[in-house]
């Protein structure tokens, strides 16, 4: 069986480096925020290109404070995109805030820059851009239209670690932008764990304190906040791990050239990287696949795992019944979800391995 994601190899790969951080961690019987978490923040925040880094519970948490930080509130509208995990918007909710869908970009699966002014209402607070699957959203154009109507941008950089823009790091571009440690992300921990990343010192200081029940001494609370702090253990494991990142991209992106390469004939639509940017493919995704279910059976039937990132786009997710959209309201996103396939990826997949999903993939088709 090829699995979609491979967790073990890669643990057996660096095993006594994380057994040893995971003895030092538990030897040393300091489990919450201090030096591990402190010396991750500032290695990952550095990573990105940024100035600060603050060690969240999970990216919910972190998209959740990041939005709280900007000021995004009861009555506002954040703008984001239906193709993305749900965590997206339950953050804008969970603030109090409404998520206002604009449609995705077919060929990249991010949100459509030409559609986001249209959307843009007097309550319109931020932009909440996805970076889906590891591809960077079109940012000068979102952060033109941000500083045209005076709005913040949050991204959702949970697949996106290692993503670049023209240049420049993910999580170094925009206001905010907030990472996943979830154990399948391209950057994971041994649990939940997330990251807010920015530039920005006073955002950076209001996160701070909302993490951590609004305290900087001990009992002296200066706000009500919240209990989302990343674990010591999580962060001593992510340091061991951060220093493979780079190692790993480049395996990513090496393994989508090749799938790139033995598909090039197939009747699918491979991904497409944007010029200037640097896909990180935390997932490979395919399209046109007019006959998923029969494709994905077949596959199943040979042993290759698929996915399905997402099946059903978040506007038309019972949860949001009551933001009253129909069918066809963003068509695109509905296509895509009905078509698009995740093929295995992860970086220490063997080219051999790879040829076997392409090889059993045409076959089925
Ligand atoms: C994984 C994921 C999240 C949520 O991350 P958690 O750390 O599990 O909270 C949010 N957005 C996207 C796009 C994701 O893929």
């Amino acid at each position: 069986m090829i699995p979609l994601v491979d967790l073990k190899i890669q643990y057996e790969q660096i095993k006594a480096d994380i057994d040893a951080a995971i003895s030092r961690v538990i030897g040393n019987t300091s489990f919450i925020l201090g030096e591990e978490v402190k010396s991750f923040e500032t290695a990952f925040a550095q990573f990105c290109q940024a100035e600060y880094g603050i060690g969240t519970s999970s990216c919910t948490a972190a998209l959740q404070l990041a939005l709280l930080a900007c000021g995004v509130g009861p009555g506002d509208e954040v703008i984001t995109t239906p193709l993305t995990f749900i965590a997206t918007t339950e953050a804008i909710s969970h603030v109090g805030a409404r998520p206002v869908f604009v449609d995705i970009d077919p060929l990249t699966y991010n949100i459509d820059v030409y559609r986001i002014e249209a959307a843009i209402t007097d309550r319109t607070k931020a932009i909440l851009p996805v970076h889906l699957y590891g591809q960077p959203a079109e940012l000068d154009a979102i952060l033109e239209i941000a500083k045209k109507y005076h709005l913040k941008v949050v991204e959702d950089a949970a697949q996106a670690h290692a993503a670049e823009y023209k240049g420049r790091r993910v999580g170094s571009i925009g206001d905010v932008a907030c990472f996943s440690f979830y154990p399948g992300k391209n950057l994971g921990a041994y649990g939940d764990g997330g990251m807010v990343v920015t530039n920005d010192v006073e955002i950076a200081e209001q996160v701070r304190l909302l993490r951590n029940h609004g305290r900087r001494e001990k009992y002296e609370h200066l706000i009500e906040g919240f209990s989302y702090r990343l674990d010591a253990l999580h962060a001593a494991i992510l340091n061991v791990k951060l220093s493979y990142l780079e190692q790993w991209t480049a395996a990513r992106r090496q393994h989508a050239h090749l799938y790139n390469d033995l598909l090039a004939e197939a009747p699918v639509a491979t991904p497409q990287e944007m010029t200037g940017g640097r896909h990180v493919y935390h997932l490979y995704v395919i399209n046109n696949l007019k006959n998923r279910a029969a494709v994905q059976q077949k596959l199943k039937a040979q042993g290759v795992a698929s996915g399905i990132h997402y099946p059903i786009p978040l506007h038309l997710q019972p949860a949001y019944a009551h933001l009253g959209h129909q069918p066809g309201d963003f068509s695109q996103a509905e296509t895509a979800s009905q078509q698009i396939l995740s093929l295995p990826m992860f970086p220490e997949l063997t080219d051999k391995q790879i040829h076997t999903v392409a090889q059993t993939l045409k076959d089925s088709l």
